[in-house]
């Protein structure tokens, strides 16, 4: 193969020169190259470099082109010489290049050409065009500037990244299908797991015989595990497919603390352990419900992984964050699973027990964490005692008036008045069916409604002290707590009530203002919670509802 030289106007003595002296230096040591094979080398370079180079001149006249050229352009490189880089800019883009090299001319550096332009393209001499990556590097002879351009079509490296977007862009969709989906079929879930567990819950009143008695228990552990996956599986995928956006509110830590106590209390007092919360009285502004269903995870796991002694929250507020600390002296974890329990499904399977997990409640936490911007760290020793550290960054705090305080425990479980009235509205007939029953067979004294117009008409006739219990979603867009507030206008601001949602971080998100005499509840339904929002409604000084509770631990 006849060797062509490069085309192109260089002087060995002026540019090439002090860099050979430099080359020989590097790779050459003894004996050193000589001048003559060093110009071999630089020729060998250029001509089987994979990119097309060019050098430009001042004005823009291209004076140097290499055999690469013609593979890439199609040109053979002595035609390109003494013309300007229009040739092989598309004609649309002519412009746009112009004041680009007037630009870098101004200000040479070597750069990475069309950062600033987006895609780039180049035109070959048959006129097709090319996606092209372009590096441009200055340098002076004598004073005079010269551009050195390297260029190489990137159509395929081009094509690759737009099929990986692609294929990111395609996963991400099915994984927000997914979570949609998810969270479509755990809601849908929750009405018939609801008429179950009332169902069962009605049965465990009427059984007489012991060994119905035991069975419907194991029923009844059975519905509660697959109540707290359907409920797991909602909140994490309705955080997973982004449809959740925090809400920033004022949240008054002690409130908080007192709503966890009032809603762990009682599974504290039957695992025999003691349940302690001490609160700075500062202010968080967060979303009220996300807080709350992370400490909610947290301080469920204290107490399911201990078998004896505490659990504690301590608070404390320095300069530089909020820290609450959950503390508790259970099982522990050990070291090197410490690194996966903020996984999804992740459980750490201790002597064969996993203790009504499922797994998710830590990837709830962290999920919850970044989007509250909160930190969450978990310091353990086995057999001993787990701490969970949540740091909430100073400027979510109000420190207004901190001072320590002690929760005190809204007094709660009152009897039922034997004539306490009832007003069930439930659109589902297997779930109204099945909580009417229920609760009649708790002695209340039940009516019910099956839509919002039959509701209000009942509402006219309002009995002595009757408590509305209303689902949030009724037919054609009327909710429970229209009802509510139908009736409450009707009747008076203190009739009590009681609201269940299948969604209730939605509902407590949209409400604006606390609502006097209320309790919301998650569905599906845990029996005694509902119990006791009724007793608690029903005792003679009704109590203002905090937060949501979910009954699930
Ligand atoms: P689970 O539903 O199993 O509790 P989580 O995601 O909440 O799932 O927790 C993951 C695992 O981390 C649990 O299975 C448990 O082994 C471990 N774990 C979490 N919190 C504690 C704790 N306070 N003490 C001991 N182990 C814990």
């Amino acid at each position: 193969m006849t060797r062509r030289p490069v085309a192109g106007v260089y002087s060995s003595e002026t540019a090439v020169l002090p860099s050979a002296r430099h080359l020989a230096c590097e790779i050459g040591r003894n004996p050193p190259i000589t001048m003559d094979e060093f110009a071999e080398i630089t020729q060998h370079l250029l001509r089987s470099s994979p990119d097309a180079l060019i050098v430009i001149d001042d004005q823009g006249a291209i004076r140097f082109a290499n055999d690469t050229v013609s593979e890439v352009f199609g040109y053979a490189p002595e035609q390109l010489l003494g013309h300007t880089l229009d040739v092989l800019v598309p004609e649309r883009f002519r412009n746009r290049h112009m004041r680009h090299v007037t630009g870098f001319v101004s200000e040479p550096r070597s750069r990475e050409m069309g950062a600033s332009l987006g895609d780039l393209y180049a035109r070959r001499a048959d006129g097709s065009e090319f996606h092209a990556g372009i590096r441009l590097a200055p340098f002076r002879i004598n004073g005079k500037l010269f551009v050195a351009a390297a260029i190489r079509d990137t159509t395929e490296r081009q094509r690759i990244n737009e099929a990986l977007v692609a294929a990111r862009e395609e996963a991400e969709r099915a994984n927000r299908a997914k979570s949609r989906f998810l969270a479509t079929a755990s809601h849908d879930l929750r009405q018939p797991l609801q008429t179950i567990k009332l169902l069962n819950a009605a049965m465990t009143r009427l059984a007489r015989d012991p060994e119905i008695s035991a069975l419907l228990k194991h029923q009844e552990l059975a519905i509660e595990s697959t109540a707290r996956l359907l409920n797991a599986l909602l909140d994490i995928s309705r955080l997973e497919s982004g449809a959740i956006e925090p809400q920033e509110t004022r949240v008054f830590l002690p409130e908080m603390l007192d709503s966890l106590k009032s809603e762990f209390d009682s599974i504290a007092k039957a695992r025999g352990l003691e349940l302690q919360m001490r609160a700075v009285g500062v202010t968080v502004l967060t979303d009220r419900v996300l807080f709350y269903q992370l400490l909610q995870n947290l301080v469920g796991n204290a107490l399911k992984y201990t078998d004896h002694g505490s659990v504690a929250i301590e608070c404390t507020l320095d300069a530089g964050a909020l820290t609450m600390c959950i503390r508790d002296t259970g099982i522990g974890i050990p070291p090197d699973k410490l690194e996966r329990i903020f996984d999804e499904y992740y459980q750490v399977d201790t002597h064969g027990t996993k203790r009504l997990g499922v797994g998710l409640g830590l990837a709830i936490v962290k999920e919850v964490a970044r989007l509250l911007k909160f930190r969450v760290k978990i310091n353990s020793v086995v057999g001993q005692s787990t701490d969970v550290t949540v740091t909430i960054p100073a400027e979510l705090v109000d420190r207004a008036s901190p001072d320590l305080t002690t929760v005190q425990l809204h007094p709660v479980g009152a009897a039922p008045t034997p004539t306490t009235c009832i007003l069930l509205v439930e659109d589902n007939d297997g779930v109204r069916m099945a909580t009417e029953l229920f609760l009649k067979l708790e002695g209340f004294d039940v009516r019910s409604a099956a839509s919002f117009a039959e509701a209000m008409q009942m509402a006219e006739n309002l009995r002595e002290r009757e408590i509305l219990v209303a689902d949030y979603h009724l037919d054609s867009s009327h909710t429970g707590l229209e009802v509510l507030t139908r009736v409450r206008a009707q009747h008076g601001a203190d009739v009590p009530g009681v609201i269940l949602s299948g969604d209730l971080p939605s509902l407590m998100r949209s409400l604006t203002t606390a609502i006097p005499s209320a309790r919301f509840l998650s569905k599906p339904v845990d029996t005694d919670a509902l119990l006791q929002a009724v007793k608690e409604l029903s005792a003679a000084r009704p109590t203002q509802s905090l937060a949501g509770r979910r009954a699930n631990v």
